[in-house]
C-alpha cells in the first residue's frame, strides 16, 4: 500500500500486547475460564496475538457487527454473526481492534450484558480517545493514538491492507 507511514511497528505491538496479557492474567486470576469474544474482522491478529500470551484459560468466540450505512459509524449497528453459546453466567472478555466514536462498543456492550454473563470486560488495541461521542469503559487498552486513519495488523483500507504486519497510517 502506498503512502502508508509506520505508526507501531511489530515488535513495539507485540512488547505492548504482552503487557496486556499479564495485566489481564492478573485480573482474572482465580477465575476458572474466560470467553473471549473477538470482533471480525479486524480484531482477529490483535485476538490471536493476546490470547496466545494469556495464560489464562479461555474458550474463543467470534462475533461480526455491521452498520447499516457504509463505513460510517452512525451508530445504526447489528448483529451479523452471533455467539454459538450461552454466555449467563461466564465471564467475558471483549477483544476489539479499535475505539473510536464508542457507538460499536457501547452497542455490543449492552447486547451482551442483555444475556446475563457474570462479568464483562474489555480490551482494546488502539483508542481514538479524542473521537469518542459516547461513554463506554475499557479495561484494557493498548495504545491511545491521535485522530489518523489506520491500516495493517488487521486495519483495513477498503478491505485491503489487513496483514501488513505493522500498524501504519495514511497522511
Ligand atoms: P466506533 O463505533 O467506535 O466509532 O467505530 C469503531 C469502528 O470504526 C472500528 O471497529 C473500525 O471498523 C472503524 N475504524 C475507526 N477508525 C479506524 C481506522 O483508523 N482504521 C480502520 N481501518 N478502521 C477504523
Amino acid at each position: 500500500m502506498e503512502n502508508l507511514k509506520v505508526m507501531y511497528k511489530e515488535e513495539e505491538l507485540q512488547k505492548r500486547i504482552r503487557e496486556m496479557a499479564e495485566e489481564i492474567d492478573k485480573d482474572y486470576a482465580g477465575t476458572k475460564e474466560v470467553i473471549v469474544i473477538s470482533v471480525l474482522k479486524g480484531a482477529v491478529f490483535f485476538t490471536v496475538d493476546l490470547v496466545k500470551k494469556m495464560k489464562t484459560d479461555i474458550i474463543l468466540e467470534v462475533m461480526q457487527l455491521s452498520s447499516y450505512s457504509g463505513t460510517e459509524s452512525t451508530g445504526n449497528i447489528i448483529v451479523k454473526k452471533d455467539l454459538d453459546c450461552n454466555i449467563e453466567g461466564k465471564d467475558i472478555l471483549i477483544v476489539e481492534d479499535i475505539i473510536d466514536t464508542g457507538r460499536t462498543l457501547k452497542y455490543l456492550k449492552e447486547y451482551l450484558a442483555s444475556k446475563n454473563p457474570n462479568t464483562i470486560k474489555v480490551a482494546v488495541l488502539m483508542d481514538k480517545a479524542e473521537r469518542r461521542e459516547v461513554k463506554v469503559d475499557v479495561d484494557y487498552t493498548g495504545f491511545v493514538i491521535p485522530n489518523k486513519f489506520i491500516v495493517g495488523y488487521g486495519f483495513d483500507y477498503d478491505e485491503k491492507g489487513r496483514n501488513i504486519p505493522y500498524v501504519g497510517y495514511i497522511e
